[in-house]
């Protein structure tokens, strides 16, 4: 429900809240995991506004939180006790952390003195994976990604025939999920030319990145128990940026018959505030209607709520800085943009459906989109799409090409929620620079 914590005329006293193009406006409070310079080694539960993070755990013992079960769960080292929470719950607390933060609230002169008081620059802070991911799941719910990728491999056939019936996936590993700003070693593997007798290993030559959407399982379901598509909602606590870092030599030569394993889980990168579904709300549509020539989803992936608002205006972007960019002080280049609301697949679809043969999630599980592709050549979300793998090199201003990623590249990915009359909200960075293979 959209309510006053959404009011796009709110405006905070945090005045860095307030300039435009800020990702952390009052409308959006993103939770996170800090650490304060000044008590190495304490992580505390936070919410993002404008550069800085309001410290909830400090908020509670203050007094400036009612207590309850969401304001109990803030004196946590990670999110997974808050993700646990009913969505009511998680409601009122933000219904207090807006009015604690909004220059319009009711807070007293006292309170509002102490809120000032437990404000900490996010520059200073330490920023920690957001919560315990006990599990992690990749989805491919872009039927342009699916489709340009298919394409490279089967001119002639392009989606296999499953696709347009059910949301594709394969388990991803939770050990090698790292925050935005963790180096990437390039990865070693076996990899076989087309031509040769046999592999060789080495280090990876076709290194490329997805860029995706992601969303944290709030309330999990018991195992043996399913999620209806109908409350599929109230079991999403929130949205972050994901990088899922592909070797495509590695993935090619491996991936049949059981799928992608060693090329991409050496490394996933992660966004570090955790955009909540509640956040989201304003920010949610109509999904696109089908082809007529395709076929409607069945039952159990098809209710009301989610046709009418189960895709999210969500745009992602991607830029690229190599080491010489770096070091000319140049600008990164912005490689693609791409609409979130273009997904063949919905996050609720793809949760409903993920619970839908008894598969308990928990508290914290990770699941993500999938490569984010739209209908246009702007809105490629991997370079095995823009460049044809390697086909059709990118050329950078420093006269640089790029058909895959070099050592000393970084890549930077942003998301925006946007709607006309609504500021738009944002997730912050989700980067990573590659670094040549470990020794
Ligand atoms: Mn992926």
């Amino acid at each position: 429900m959209i309510n006053r914590t959404h009011d796009p005329a709110l405006t905070s006293w945090v005045e860095s809240a307030n300039k435009p193009g800020c990702d952390f406006p009052v409308q959006n409070l993103p939770f996170g995991i800090f650490g304060r310079p000044d008590q190495p080694g304490v992580r505390s539960v936070g919410v993002a506004i404008g550069d800085c993070i309001l410290d909830l755990g400090a908020c509670v013992r203050e007094g400036l939180l009612a207590p309850g079960p969401a304001a109990d769960a803030c004196n946590e080292a990670s999110l997974n006790l808050l993700m646990a929470r009913e969505p009511s719950a998680l409601s009122q607390l933000r219904a207090e952390i807006s009015d604690i933060l909004s220059e319009a609230g009711s807070q007293s002169a006292r309170a509002r003195d102490a809120s000032r008081r437990i404000l900490v620059s996010m520059a200073t802070a330490e920023l920690d994976v957001p919560a315990r991911i006990g599990d992690y799941t990749d989805f491919y719910a872009s039927v342009h990604h699916a489709t340009n990728v298919g394409s490279l491999f089967r001119p002639d056939n392009p989606l296999l025939p499953n696709y347009k019936w059910v949301p594709i996936g394969y388990h991803g590993r939770a050990s090698s999920i790292v925050l935005s700003g963790t180096v990437i070693h390039r990865p070693a593997g076996q990899t076989k030319g087309a031509e040769a007798a046999a592999p060789v290993f080495g280090p990876s030559r076709m290194l490329d990145y997805e860029s995706e959407l992601g969303f944290f399982v709030g309330r999990g379901n018991s195992f043996g128990s399913t999620i209806p598509i109908e409350s599929a909602w109230d079991h999403i606590f929130g949205f972050c940026l994901v990088n899922d870092w592909s070797a495509r030599d590695i993935q090619s030569w491996e991936y049949q018959p059981l799928g992608p394993f060693l090329a991409k889980n050496f490394a996933t990168t992660i966004s570090p505030w955790i955009v909540t579904a509640e956040a989201t709300e304003p920010y949610r549509v109509a999904v696109a209607p089908r082809d007529d020539s395709d076929p409607q989803p069945l039952p159990y992936l098809v209710s009301s709520g989610e046709r009418d608002k189960g895709a999210i205006s969500v745009f992602l972007e991607v830029s690229l800085r190599t080491g010489m960019m770096r070091a000319a002080g140049l600008e990164p280049h912005l490689l693609s943009r791409a609409p979130f609301s273009s997904m063949y697949w919905t996050v609720g679809q793809m949760l409903a459906h993920h619970a839908s043969n008894g598969c308990n999630l928990r508290p914290g599980d990770l699941l993500a989109s999938g490569t984010v592709s739209g209908a246009d050549s702007e809105s490629r979300g991997c370079l095995l799409e823009i460049t044809s793998r390697g086909a059709n090199p990118v050329t950078l201003a420093t006269g640089e090409t790029r058909k895959f990623l070099e050592d000393g590249d970084e890549v930077i990915m942003k998301g925006y929620l946007e709607a006309g009359g609504r500021p738009r909200i944002g997730f912050g960075e989700c980067s990573g620079r590659i670094l040549a293979q470990a020794v």
